[in-house]
Order: C-alpha cells, then structure tokens, then sequence
C-alpha cells in the first residue's frame, strides 16, 4: 500500500476560465470521451459558465454550459474541461476518471474541513473564557436550583420535577363542593369534584432533568475537541475532522443554550411560589414550606398563613373543601 500521502492528488481548484487557459496543453473545444482520459488536474468553480467538452459516443461534443466542473489532461498530454454532470453521469464507478473524481472531492473535502479546524483552533482561548464564564454562570444556577428545591422539601421537589418534565405549569387542586339534600326523609350529601387552577408558574424548564447537565457535557466536548485538534497529526482522517469540526462549531450554541437556562432561572425565580403548598399533600410537610416560604414568623404563624390561603381559595371558587 505505502505512505498514504503519497497517494493524495493535489487539489487546485480553478476560478476563472482564464487561469485554465493559461495552463500549457489546454485546448479550446477539447473532447474528452471515455477512453482518452488521463488525469485529474483540479476542478473548476466558474462564476461565468463554459461549455462543457464530453464528447458523447456518435457526437461532436456536449457543450453545455456548467459553472462547476473538473480541469483534465487527456492521452494525448492536452487539457480540457468537463462539466460536473457529465463527468458524474457518463463514466461508471470502475472508470479511471470516476475513482480520481471519489479521491480529489474527499482531498478537498477533507482540506476544508482543515482550514476549517485551524481556523477555529484559532478562536480557542477566546471561546474557552466564553465557556468557562458560561460554566460559571450556569454552576451557580445549579446551586442556587437544588438548593431551592431542597428547601421546599422532597413532596414539592418531586411535583415541580415532574411538571417542568412533563411540560405542565399549572398547580391544580381538586375543589369539593358540597350540598346537602334529604331524600326519602335522609340527609344526604351530593359532593362534586372541581379542578382548581391556583397559579401558573414560569421558567420550569430550567428543572428539566439534564437542563443544565447537557449544557455542560457540550462545554466538556468543546474542550475535548480542542485538545484533539491541536493534536491532529497526518495522516488525518476525513472522519475525525469532521466529527471536531461539528463539535467545535457548536460553542455559540452552546453559549446561546447557557444564556437561555439562565433567562429561564430568572423567570422561574420571579414566579410568586404561595401557591407551592397546594402541590403538597402532607400536612407537616406543607407547614415545613410554608415557613420557608414566608421566611419568619415561626411555625403558629405558617400555619395561619396555610389557613388564610386555603379559605380564600374555597372563597374564590365557592367549595367547602380542598383535596390533595
Ligand atoms: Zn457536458
């Protein structure tokens, strides 16, 4: 097999008809057919377009007129040009021309993607002081998160969780309404059940599992990736490039998502939580939030507080009881 680079062709890609022109063995109107080519000399991205010189079996030539296309040498030492449709549709995998075609645009492909790399290589302390501040940032969200939702105790936690995950934002709780009736000389009750919607709370999405852990497993790819490129040694695969290339483009998205979480933190900070109670069923639980909650004031003065919500609510919607 030998040296792999050795079997690289050089890329040059051709901008004008008037650069080809100049190479020495070009010739206007060249045909090219399936046996009398050569080499590949490069390939062409005209912004003017030129007549393609395929000579098709039976023809003069093609002459249609592409913008993209491909710079050849023939048998016979001449240079001529055929369009990228033609050269794609009128040789079959196995020809020469084919296979040279396959080897040039992956050269190509994988020498932009180098540029590509270097170019962004070039960035790295910058985008890493971006990434470390975000990191930073987002940390304290984090912090200040769980440390909220250890304070509203494990019943409300686990209802919070479970409406940023499933995309829920109401705190609901079921209202009774009660009204007593005699039948057949009995008193009766006639009890009705009536959702309640309390409150609605903004920025949940900030509680969603791997909101912020994903943000950080990218930042971690970044940096990752960045210590890869610096490390790219020839031969370098397409593969590898590519997949660093991805990673590394991906830093003002990331930046972005950061962002993002930390707007969301401060709308779901803004929310007004008295309502966090009613997700809550057991009582002593409820009177451990409710003094979190109001802050001071000790436990008798939670619990009045409880009391005072609890009436207006039945108030408001006209029921004698509140079910958790
Ligand atoms: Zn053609």
């Amino acid at each position: 097999m030998g040296d792999r680079r050795l079997d690289r062709l050089e890329v040059r890609t051709f901008k004008s008809e008037a650069e080809v022109r100049e190479l020495s063995g070009f010739k206007e109107n060249n045909p090219i057919n399936k046996t009398n080519y050569k080499e590949l000399i490069g390939d062409y991205e005209f912004d003017e377009k030129a007549q393609c010189c395929f000579q098709p079996e039976g023809r003069e030539f093609c002459g249609k007129w592409h913008n993209l296309g491909y710079v050849v040498r023939l048998q016979d030492g001449s240079i001529t040009i055929i369009g990228n449709i033609c050269a794609t549709n009128n040789f079959d995998a196995e020809a020469q021309i084919s296979k040279d075609r396959a080897k040039y645009q992956n050269e190509k492909k994988r020498l932009e993607s180098l540029a590509r790399v270097q170019e962004l290589v070039g960035n790295k302390a910058e985008n890493m002081e971006r990434i470390r501040t975000k990191r930073d940032a987002l940390k304290l969200t984090q912090g200040r998160l769980s440390s909220f939702l250890s304070n509203v105790g494990i019943q409300c936690a686990g209802k919070l969780l479970a409406m940023a995950r499933d995309g829920r934002r109401d705190v609901v709780i079921t209202g009774v309404r009660i009204r007593p009736y005699v039948e057949d000389g009995e008193k009766r009750q006639e009890r009705t059940k009536i959702p309640l919607t309390v409150s609605s709370l903004r920025g949940l999405n900030v509680l969603r599992a791997n909101a912020c852990q994903g943000v950080f497993d990218r930042m971690n790819a970044v940096a990752r990736a960045y210590d890869a490129a610096e490390k790219l040694e020839e031969p370098i695969r397409n593969r590898d490039l590519e997949e660093i290339r991805s990673v590394l483009s991906d830093v003002d998205h990331i930046v972005m998502e950061a962002d993002d979480l930390a707007s969301t933190e401060e709308s779901f900070f803004s929310n007004d939580f008295s309502s966090l109670p009613f997700l809550v069923a057991d009582i002593g639980e409820r009177a451990k939030l409710a003094r979190f909650l109001l802050k001071e004031g000790g436990k008798q003065r939670a619990k009045e507080w409880l009391q005072e919500m609890e009436a207006a609510l039945r108030t408001t919607h006209g029921v004698n009881k509140l079910e958790w």
